[in-house]
């Protein structure tokens, strides 16, 4: 049956959390007779633990509410779009002979019963081997209208669309199409991709007549999102991903409706569908949940997170880290949200900067790149864990002091300023720009092109791997005296206590 686009009324009410039950919502909108199909839709969710101190986040409370959720409707799906194989500090634990890289994740989701689930651009963040395993892991249905492997077919167990009949106690049924589509921002060598709106358009061709309702689980840009809806009436809702914020907004002719939760699951979005069936309508009731302390932990979800965590933990306690011990108590936030720390110096990454010219005594400045900053969280003031600290920087690497001439350290600098908004963004100490945006001064004073400086520096920042800076590797003869001062973690770890006191509190 090809659908008319009258037959789609969409009356989509977003009520904040607790405000107004969806029942109530629900009775008020509809006469005849309806399919109720809800939907938990989360997206980039890195942590299985709570996020900002603990407040915030954690998949069993989310598993709790999916439970909750399945009492009151049956009919209850759980949505991921895309983001969850990487980065988290937990993934970056050593195992094995590697590092866990979003196993602890996956058992995660496959015990709080994931349905559906499409690619993030960080699922390609691991390697093939491990992209692979993960994705054989997953007992959830994956579903990618527009990425594919290196011949350009689908990965094993990835269907382009699926189909949900729904049949509610009545025996009424409401048929379901969900296709998935990623933006094609992280170009592995393993990975392909298809343009996402034209296989959209593609997918609403090959959909729209064989269902009653089109959703498009999307993980892109606001904006290619705004273009589906206004290109393609068809699609009834867009569940995106990507953006970190909750997003509510309608566009297009008849107001498709898209959201957006906030990443790693500090709130949820759930939509109640409901399809009227004499009438052929949809109306749309979305609540954005914010996950906290008042939903209890799911005991199954928690068994499965514990025993990764600890795995993790053991992982690090092996690379001499400490996790469960205080390092200080902050007296003010911390932060480390990615739109902050790739576009500006905040007071944690002046921190890092500090932290690495102490432990390398007799440097002039200090830089690394903003990427290497992964927590993508406002840490609350109040106790920060050696945990905590590899949640900031999961990847580590040792502090570097290196000399080099002025002339290419305005290279850098340059380049830096360059990349910002993106990981190769240059943090920086000791180092401050003119207004007109041309002069560099290091500690006050114009930076001279010919004097030798000593910098403290990240090691991946000498691999020669950052954006724009190829150049800069251990090769470079221009850049001497090379020396290794320890990771990075244990340099903000020491800076931290000289900051807010050394009082460790153990075992809290
Ligand atoms: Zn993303």
């Amino acid at each position: 049956m090809m659908k008319n686009r009258n037959f789609k009324e969409l009356l989509a009410i977003t009520v904040v959390c607790f405000l107004l039950s969806a029942f109530v919502a629900t009775s008020m909108l509809s006469a005849g007779p309806v399919v109720k199909v809800t939907l938990l839709h989360l997206n980039d969710v890195y942590e299985i633990d709570p996020v900002s101190g603990g407040a915030q986040g954690g998949l069993a409370r989310v598993a709790t509410l999916k439970k909750r959720l399945l009492k009151e409707n049956p009919n209850t799906y759980a949505i991921l779009a895309g983001d969850l194989f990487s980065p988290s500090a937990l993934g970056a634990a050593p195992f094995k002979a590697g590092h866990l890289d979003g196993r602890q994740m996956v058992a995660t989701l496959n015990q709080l019963g994931l349905d559906y689930i499409t690619f993030g651009n960080h699922e390609f963040d691991l390697n093939k081997d491990s992209f692979y395993t993960r994705l054989s892991e997953s007992r959830s249905t994956w579903i990618s209208s527009n990425v594919f492997d290196e011949k350009g077919s689908p990965f094993p167990g990835v269907s382009e669309s699926e189909i949900i009949t729904v049949t509610d106690d009545s025996n009424n049924t409401v048929r379901i199409g969900l296709f998935g589509v990623t933006l094609a921002s992280n170009k592995k060598s393993y990975v392909t991709y298809k343009d996402p709106l034209k296989t959209a358009r593609a997918m609403v061709k090959s959909l729209r007549g064989e269902v009653d309702i089109l959703i498009a689980v999307t993980h892109l840009d606001i904006e290619q999102d705004m273009q589906i809806a206004k290109d393609l009436p068809e699609v009834d809702l867009i569940l995106g991903g990507h953006e970190h914020e909750n997003i509510q907004i309608w566009r297009g002719l008849d107001f498709t409706p898209i959201f957006k939760a906030d990443a790693n699951a500090r709130t949820v979005y759930v939509h109640e569908l409901i399809f009227d069936i004499e009438k052929r309508k949809l109306q749309i009731v979305s609540q954005l949940r914010f996950i906290t302390g008042e939903i209890p932990d799911d005991p199954e979800t928690v068994r499965v997170i514990k025993k990764w965590r600890d795995i993790g933990y053991n992982g690090f306690r092996r690379a001499g880290f400490r996790p469960e011990n205080i390092v200080v108590r902050t007296t003010q936030s911390l932060d480390g949200l990615e739109s902050s720390v790739r576009n500006n110096s905040t007071r944690l990454t002046k921190l890092i900067c500090k932290g690495m010219m102490d432990v390398s005594p007799g440097t002039d400045l200090a830089i690394y790149n903003a990427g290497s900053v992964r927590i993508d969280d406002l840490i609350p003031p109040g106790k920060i864990s050696e945990y905590d600290v590899i949640r900031i920087l999961p990847f580590g690497g040792d502090v570097v002091s290196v000399k080099m001439k002025g002339r290419l350290l305005k290279r850098v600098l340059d380049q830096g300023k360059r990349n910002r908004g993106t990981g190769g963004y240059l943090q920086m100490a000791n180092v401050s720009l003119s207004e007109d945006g041309t002069k560099w001064f290091i500690n006050g004073k114009k930076l001279k092109s010919g004097r030798k400086y000593k910098i403290a520096i990240s090691d991946f920042l000498l691999t020669g791997n950052e954006s724009g800076l190829g150049y800069l590797t251990e090769d470079n003869k221009n850049i001497t005296d090379i020396r290794r001062h320890g990771d990075i973690r244990k340099a903000l770890i020491a800076r931290l206590q000289k900051i807010y006191g050394s009082e460790e509190v153990s075992g809290e």
